[in-house]
């Protein structure tokens, strides 16, 4: 079996994964803005990584992965100017800007769990690490890449693309970025218009500011990544991740950054996930045309035809690989659930078939089961490529459909392999692609359906029948309550 191969979009190319020091792996995801609600867009870069945490873990590695919680510094326009994304929405909603973090931190957390996106090893927020950050800036003004002016401090792109090269992740050209920048319009303080702010001085209205060397301000939105990843997973680590959209300007303004205090790219391995369109166009809150995913949850969106479950929802991001565009529409929505549903009642049908004990085993089957479970993880170490593995799980299932209904005798496969054929499955469903069970959660309406049954057998006078459901209720702690305007239950006191 060929190893895990990763796309790295900084060498652009499909790499073998060896990490730094095996067999620990040190992965850092750019985490959520937390000033609205969690959108489609945001389930992609979480899911994606979460199924490589999880791969990662399953075959063999101790991970620690950070993802950080940005509560301060990111601002609504990305040149350095306008106001912090949390301090606008704090100022529209009269509240503390540390309470509209702590508010959609906490739903942000609920709606992951609901996805059953595992929670990260350690996930810092910018604010906490106030400290680290001015050391980083300190750092880079002593290497001579960064200048102050006025309480503030940039980040001087064309001192440092004179021996590194800025553009080395996104593929751009330093004259080319050049010659399509609008001057310095409204940032008169850079020397150059690539230059990007490490430090802000805050204006007199600016809320959210902290003391510095330099002035009362806050630090720009790119450093909080560097200084927090290079503090918990050291200057070089294994894998940094994102959404597309963050490769440039923010993940290349990390590597200026590591390379500028570091010497390093800091991250071997560079992988982002591709974004999720709606109608072909980037979903996103500052483009308003975004579903959040409590509306998914709910089908309360005009766009939604019905409510589509968090699991549904998980499924429709798996069966694209990571790094093509997935285009949301309710069809492909409903489709998903179809394929969950599916993987699922393969999981029931698994526990119900029955290996006997006394039969002769053939295993003449038992190679072709070999291969079809070897393709799954084939397409899992192909660039984690979620959809060809699904593919793959779908021809185990049709196997065993056919050991379910009988067409294809269980002692086909040996007793071993039919053992290894139920821990895959239930491995790779549950615990790699993290799909779990989700229940119906229509009890009020299974009760009345078993009420009814009771009520029949009362109106035949089928007693026996009668005393056999008053008592399975009874098991369940429940009592059925004969009444002279009707049937009701309660709780047994
Ligand atoms: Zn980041």
């Amino acid at each position: 079996m060929q190893p895990l191969a990763l796309y790295n979009t900084l060498t652009r190319k499909k790499e073998v994964f060896e990490p730094l020091h095996a067999p620990f792996v040190g992965m850092y995801v750019c985490g959520p803005t937390v000033y609205g609600e969690a959108h489609l867009g945001h389930s992609r870069a979480a899911i994606t990584f979460d199924i490589l945490f999880r791969y990662l873990m399953h075959i063999g590695y101790k991970v620690r992965y950070v993802r950080n919680i940005t509560d301060v510094g990111h601002l609504v326009n990305d040149a350095d100017e306008g106001e912090d994304k949390i301090a606008k929405q704090a100022r529209l909603a009269q509240l503390e800007p540390m309470e509209v973090v702590q508010h959609y931190t906490i739903r942000y957390h609920q709606d992951m769990q609901q996805l059953n996106v595992l929670s990260p090893s350690i996930e810092p927020r910018a604010s906490g690490h106030m400290i680290e950050q001015i050391a980083l800036i300190e750092e880079i003004i002593a290497n001579g890449l960064a200048y102050e002016v006025n309480g503030s401090v940039y980040f001087d792109v064309p001192a440092y693309n004179q021996h590194q090269r800025y553009g080395k992740l996104s593929g751009r050209i330093v004259e080319d970025l050049l010659a399509n920048t609008r001057g310095l319009d409204g940032q008169q303080e850079k020397r150059s218009p690539l230059d990007f702010a490490l430090w802000k001085k805050a204006s007199e209205s600016h809320i959210m500011r902290w003391p510095s060397p330099w002035s009362e301000g806050f630090p720009g939105w790119h450093l909080e990544c560097s200084a927090m990843s290079r503090k918990y997973l050291g200057p070089e680590f294994d894998i940094h991740g994102g959404g597309l959209d963050l490769m440039f300007p923010h993940h290349e303004c990390e590597i200026a950054q590591s390379q500028a205090s570091n010497h390093t790219d800091a991250a071997k391995y560079w992988v982002h996930n591709n974004l999720i369109t709606i109608n072909g166009q980037k979903m996103g809150k500052s483009l308003g045309n975004f579903i959040t995913l409590r509306e998914l949850f709910s089908g309360e969106h005009d766009l939604l035809q019905t409510a589509y479950s968090p699991m549904t929802i998980r499924f429709f991001v798996l069966q694209a690989h990571y790094r093509s565009t997935l285009d949301f529409s309710n069809e492909a929505l409903l489709a998903a659930r179809k394929g969950y549903l599916k993987l699922m009642n393969g999981l029931k049908v698994l526990d119900k078939i029955n290996y006997p004990s006394d039969a002769e085993e053939t295993g003449a089957q038992d190679l072709e089961m070999e291969k079809l479970l070897a393709d799954c993880y084939r397409s899992l170490n192909d660039d984690l490529n979620t959809a060809k593995a699904i593919a793959s799980l779908f021809n185990v299932l049709k196997k065993i459909n056919s050991l379910y209904m009988g067409q294809v005798p269980v002692t086909s496969l040996s007793s071993s392999m039919f053992q290894n054929l139920k821990n895959t499955y239930r491995t790779l469903v549950t615990e790699v692609l993290g799909l779990t069970e989700e229940r119906p959660d229509n009890l009020d309406q299974m009760l009345a359906l078993l009420l009814k049954f009771y009520k029949d057998a009362k109106d035949v006078k089928d007693y026996a029948k009668v005393d056999e459901i008053r008592a399975e209720f009874k098991k369940l702690g429940i009592v059925i309550k004969d009444m002279k305007t009707g049937i009701d239950w309660a709780y047994e006191e």
